[in-house]
């Protein structure tokens, strides 16, 4: 058997600096539900103190992606890159995650992700809901798949933690077709 990883391919569940085990059980188990691709998680950079800003004080998520990029093995179909750094492009104060549209790699950072969750709430369970949402809705745009203007699709702009939490973790049916038309594209579609 050569290469059989390669002929199926896996989206790579890569912890850059989070820790968190569960968390990323959580967030594999979730990526295979809704793209039905395998997952793996393992590290594959560690070290992203190369796009530390100084004045801003936040990781360049755009550097951090080339990064992975670089690195990424070839029998990996998407990287899903999970830090807690706080993280930003240039236009924008800070980002939940950024990904390459139609590209392989995709980051999300806890860091903003606790903000609102008030005493007497679910912290652990609300957190891990935003967490895996963000993740779902990064990978999908490394699907070629662009905001949707339904507010409760995965696809869905969040401008701040209660829009993440006003979304579902789902695609709506539009963007699910979308979806399946690149998996065809990429030789991945069930027919
Ligand atoms: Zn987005
Ligand atoms: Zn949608």
């Amino acid at each position: 058997m050569k290469d059989t990883v390669k002929e199926s391919g896996c989206i790579l569940v890569a912890p850059v600096d989070e820790q968190d085990g569960e968390a990323q059980v959580e967030i594999a188990r979730e990526i295979e539900r809704v793209y039905a691709i395998p997952c793996k998680t393992a590290p594959l950079i560690q070290d992203i103190s190369f796009a530390f800003d100084t004045h801003r004080n936040q990781f360049n998520s755009t550097l951090i992606l080339k990064e992975l990029e670089a690195h990424a093995p070839d029998n990996v179909l998407k990287v899903m890159a999970l830090t807690s750094s706080d993280l930003f492009i240039p236009i924008l104060t800070y980002v939940y995650g950024e990904a390459q549209l139609g590209g392989r790699c995709a980051i999300v950072s806890s860091h903003r992700l606790r903000e609102g969750i008030r005493p007497g709430m679910d912290y652990r369970k609300i957190f891990l809901c935003r967490l895996v949402k963000e993740c779902i809705h990064e990978l999908g745009h490394t699907f070629a798949l662009r905001h949707c203007r339904d507010r409760s699709c995965i696809m869905h702009y969040g401008r701040d933690v209660a829009d993440v939490d006003a979304k579902s973790r789902q695609l709506c049916r539009y963007r699910g077709i979308m979806l399946n038309d690149e998996l065809s594209r990429m030789g991945k579609g069930s027919g």
